[in-house]
């Protein structure tokens, strides 16, 4: 069945009108837009909230679903899986339920973009960024779960829009969501250009504030000599239901977290990680993964590799946590690779796999105390050994006193556990 597409939300233009009137004429502010709070939205909600923002949508009327959570599911989504898939695929039908069901003040368009390529740290040094591909179908998918007896978009009064769009590629991007959004917010060519111009413009923002707040706690680390935790992860294990908050546990053990999307990657930091590597050609920027992964096409995956390199050289990343979800075919051949880079400087490596619905609250915390346990007992050896592979001029401001023999730290190097 056919998405029913508006075309009146607004009035149409009068001949003769000014563009002061045609402006007034488009008045969205009392438009609700509800976007499922799922996949790489975790990396990209607030290109689509500058974007929405400079279309005239008012902040309070851009709305995003909650974090995954077993009930959210059970009341909204069950029985509107259309075909067997990863967990955090599986998510979204409950995500779609509680924004065409669950509002108090009902939204008027559902907005859930097929998201083909992504922003990335890495974009030009890789062979390309795209998503993964259940990922960018994941919208077409679970639509066909709310169409399947009757559409439940337009008995719901709303208007279903998944524009397809190339985060990666920003030229491409008003050329696709121009057609796409045109007829659902009654668009034009020009005020698309400048809503993606100011969608990019939040996203970049966003995003150097909190690798700014990154290399803060780097900096606290060198200073103080204190371990830090890198997790390697895709955006969306930042969704409670589908990650499990497991890193906030750690956290709570006295161990700051770094994100690996967030990550500082200021140009001095980068090439006094990657010195040695650059010196010898092996690589041919900081950003370059080809010595470790050649089939650099999966965004979030090259980044996962790349963290992986990025926390082997790091001095205070003393420990990488790894979280992977039920039924990732992505993750699969990056799990052992990813653990050889890390364990290659004896950094620690833990790894939650198969991550599903279900909050194993026990064996988490089993987990998280031995992961506190081996920080506490060798954080410091770690630390110790890491700085000695580094030039002694750390942008960070300051290297661990060397006092320590390489090859008394080697000895002490503690193996890595699997938990
Ligand atoms: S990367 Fe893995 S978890 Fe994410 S959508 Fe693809 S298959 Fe699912």
């Amino acid at each position: 069945m056919p998405i029913r597409i508006s075309r009146t939300w607004f009035g149409k233009k009068a001949s003769g009108e000014t563009e002061n009137a045609r402006r007034q004429s488009k008045d969205r502010s009392q438009l609700r837009v509800g976007i499922p709070k799922v996949l790489n939205i975790w990396s990209t909600h607030q290109f689509w909230v500058g974007f929405l923002r400079e279309l005239g949508i008012a902040s309070e009327n851009i709305v995003f679903s909650s974090d995954t959570t077993e009930e959210q599911t059970r009341e909204y989504g069950k029985g509107r899986g259309t075909v067997d898939c990863c967990h955090p695929v599986k998510c979204m039908s409950g995500h779609y339920g509680e924004l065409i069901f669950g509002q108090k003040k009902k939204i008027n368009i559902l907005l859930s973009p097929m998201i083909h390529s992504l922003p990335s740290m890495l974009h030009g040094h890789v062979l390309d960024t795209v998503t993964c591909t259940r990922v960018m179908a994941g919208p077409e998918n679970i639509k066909a779960g709310f169409l399947k007896e009757r559409d439940l978009f337009a008995e719901n009064g709303i208007v279903y829009a998944s524009p397809f769009v190339s985060l990666g590629d920003r030229d491409m991007v008003t050329g696709q969501l121009y057609p796409a959004l045109k007829n659902v917010f009654d668009l034009d060519q020009e005020e698309t250009e400048r809503a993606v111009d100011a969608g990019f413009t939040a996203l970049d923002n966003v995003t150097a504030r909190i690798r700014r707040r990154g290399r803060e706690i780097l900096t606290w680390c060198a200073q103080n000599q204190k371990p830090c935790v890198l997790i390697l992860a895709r955006p969306y294990h930042m969704d409670t239901g589908i990650g499990h908050d497991i890193e906030a546990d750690v956290q709570a053990c006295g161990y700051p977290i770094l994100w690996l999307q967030y990550l500082p990657v200021d140009i001095d930091l980068m090439h006094w990680l990657f010195e040695s590597d650059l010196s010898v050609g092996r690589i041919k920027s900081p950003f370059d993964i080809s010595d470790v992964w050649t089939s650099s096409y999966s965004s979030n995956t090259n980044e996962i590799m790349w963290g992986a390199k990025y926390a082997a050289r790091c001095p205070w990343i003393t420990c990488v946590v790894r979280f992977s979800s039920y039924e990732c075919g992505m993750d699969q051949p990056t799990y052992t690779a990813t653990q050889k880079i890390v364990e290659a400087t004896g950094t620690l490596y833990f790894k939650f796999g198969d991550l599903d619905s279900t909050k194993p609250g026990g064996g988490i915390k089993i987990r998280v105390e031995t992961i506190a346990h081996y920080l506490g007992k060798y954080s410091q050896e770690i630390i110790l050994r890491k700085a000695s592979y580094l030039s002694p001029n750390c942008p960070l401001g300051k290297m661990p006193n060397r006092t320590t023999t390489n090859a008394s730290v080697a000895e002490a190097a503690p193996r890595s556990r699997a938990v």
